[in-house]
């Protein structure tokens, strides 16, 4: 008879095992992935395991609490926040790469007032095609790749995941997680866009989440913090804190 933890360790083999690598991290902007993954991430480096976070729009002018100014001196900014993350995770096999995409704000016709619209504007479909291609050179048909499902409509969020869902067809799986802060701000928003997913829960541990986060102090606050970490720990009343993938297939 198993016993509990080796009856955890089954349950999430899935995710664990060996047959996981080389694991990519689409994240649409410098800090998605820690926020809506960070909890799981130092567990999907365990084994100095070959990890990479790929960031498509890095190329921003966007900060919430830095003064900083132009587009190359904000996107060296948030890249030396996601360096101290990974500093924080302490894995030999977690690294950065850039796509180098201009974010939604620096594009023409994009405002404050259309980015959760959720459509693309003409001028995206180049744009779109562009990143699928370039996505296409950092895939191959071993790796498994985590993307955004793409709750709260973020029109990057959006391109990242369709741009990934093309290439379905030529990696080994795509697992999806919960944009963060979205889905903690519209708890049941993404419904939708889970049809047809198991959901898989990876226990986590809160503390050291927030010691991710904490590497991004231009975009995050605590309470921003309190926020994701609460809705961790409401995904499910019985297991404690968790992150919530979605992926084809049985559970
Ligand atoms: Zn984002």
């Amino acid at each position: 008879m198993m016993n509990r933890s080796q009856e955890a360790e089954n349950r999430e083999g899935w995710l664990f095992g060996t047959s996981f690598s080389p694991l990519i991290i689409l994240s649409p902007h410098c800090d998605d992935a820690a926020l809506s993954i960070g909890g799981s991430l130092s567990r999907f480096c365990r084994d100095d395991r070959r990890v990479t976070i790929l960031t498509c729009f890095s190329l921003s002018r966007y900060t919430r609490f830095s003064s900083a100014g132009s587009v190359e001196e904000i996107s060296e900014l948030r890249k030396s926040e996601d360096r101290a993350m990974v500093s924080r995770v302490r894995s030999q096999g977690l690294g950065l790469e850039y796509l180098e995409f201009r974010d939604a704000p620096l594009r023409c016709g994009r405002t404050s007032k259309n980015l959760f619209d959720g459509r693309i504007l003409p001028n995206e479909e180049g744009l779109l095609e562009l990143l699928t291609r370039r996505l296409q050179d950092h895939v191959s048909p071993t790796s498994t790749v985590f993307a955004p499902l793409g709750i709260g409509s973020h029109i990057d969020h959006l391109l990242s995941r369709m741009a990934i869902d093309r290439l379905a067809s030529t990696v080994r799986k795509i697992v999806y997680y919960e944009d963060q802060p979205y889905a903690a701000l519209q708890p049941g928003a993404g419904t939708a866009l889970c049809e047809g997913l198991t959901p898989r829960l990876i226990p986590i541990n809160p503390r050291d989440k927030f010691f991710l986060l904490d590497a991004y102090a231009s975009q995050l606050e605590a309470e921003d913090l309190c926020q994701v970490l609460d809705y961790a720990a409401t995904v499910d009343h019985t297991r404690g804190a968790c992150e919530r993938l979605w992926s084809s297939g049985a559970p």
